[in-house]
């Protein structure tokens, strides 16, 4: 497969397709982005890696790093985690509230918000230094020692993180956050917060995509836990457009407002994408189309 060709045809394509996108706005910082950056990395499990486009730009990986803390609360607590949250898509927007009042404060899944800020809670209870060892996790997974937070960033969601706050209180009062509120969202402003360009994000996935190997060779996931986290965000990973994902797109992934997309195809490769311009869902609108294109070319998808 030439993946090289592929990649700069699909790009040439799509960058050319009127952005319809807007870049997210409700954390000002994130305004900020300009809304024509657009790049591609894919790496494959045998090592080899491709790109097109800002590929090597940083930006905000916002909810994909819901997915490096779930793996990483699932891998020091197993099963238990599931006593607090559960796995079922929500069909609703990231930081919709009233499905946690009704459902008494269990998070429908990790990958919406007030699931997340329930692992958040449970890595601030089990970490010695909760935000260094997340940052590490990341570091390790990528093998890449100099991704860090976007303190910009950070003190941008905490001016404006109204519905975080109103969430993790909510949570409070069903007894299903043990650690002060403003302890979890600082955590979790900073998961958030972390700046990674596509490259980083796809050798961090790699291990999702290799049974929970990553690629220094050791595995910091077990593999029934990297089968289920796959599960996960192929059910729960686009907001309510995840049916849309698996329909268009045919593999299990994860989106976040900063506009970044990354997809597995397991034993196979990781592709991410990013374009910061977002659909009316949420999901960056040239790397819906990006992926598309890309598993309708290759003819590669898990079904
Ligand atoms: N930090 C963002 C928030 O909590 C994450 C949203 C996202 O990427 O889905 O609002």
């Amino acid at each position: 497969m030439n993946y090289k060709q592929i990649l700069t045809n699909i790009h040439r394509e799509v960058s050319a397709l009127k952005n319809t996108g807007e870049v997210a706005s409700y954390i000002p910082e994130l305004a900020k982005v300009d809304k024509d950056h657009f790049g591609i990395y894919l790496n494959n499990i045998h090592g080899d890696n491709f790109e097109a486009g800002d590929a090597d730009v940083t930006f905000s990986i916002q909810s994909i790093s819901k997915v490096f803390s779930l793996a990483m609360a699932f891998a020091n607590q197993g099963n238990k985690l599931w006593e607090r949250v559960d796995v079922e898509p929500s069909g609703n927007p990231f930081n919709y509230l009233s499905l946690l009042e009704r459902e008494k404060g269990i998070p429908r899944n990790p990958l919406i918000n007030s699931g997340a800020i329930v692992v958040a809670d449970c890595l601030v209870s089990t970490l010695k230094n909760p935000k260094e060892d997340f940052l590490q996790f990341v570091r390790d997974l990528a093998n890449d020692q100099s991704i860090n937070f976007d303190k910009n960033v950070v003190a941008s969601e905490k001016k404006t993180g109204f519905r975080n706050y109103a969430i993790a209180n909510l949570l409070k009062s069903f007894d299903n956050l043990h650690n002060s509120v403003e302890d979890v969202l600082d955590f979790y402003f900073h998961q958030c917060a972390i700046a990674m360009n596509c490259k980083q994000l796809s050798n961090a996935f790699f291990a999702f995509a290799n049974r929970g190997k990553c690629m220094q060779n050791n595995t910091p996931i077990k593999p029934n836990q990297a089968k289920r986290i796959n599960a996960i965000m192929l059910t729960c990973g686009f907001y309510d457009e995840a049916g849309e994902f698996a329909f268009e797109v045919g593999l299990p992934g994860k989106s976040g407002v900063g506009g970044g997309i990354v997809a597995l195809l397991p034993n196979e490769y990781v592709i991410t994408t990013w374009s910061p311009a977002l659909n009316e869902k949420g999901n960056s609108y040239y790397g819906m189309q990006a992926l598309e294109r890309f598993t309708t070319e290759t003819n590669s998808s898990i079904f």
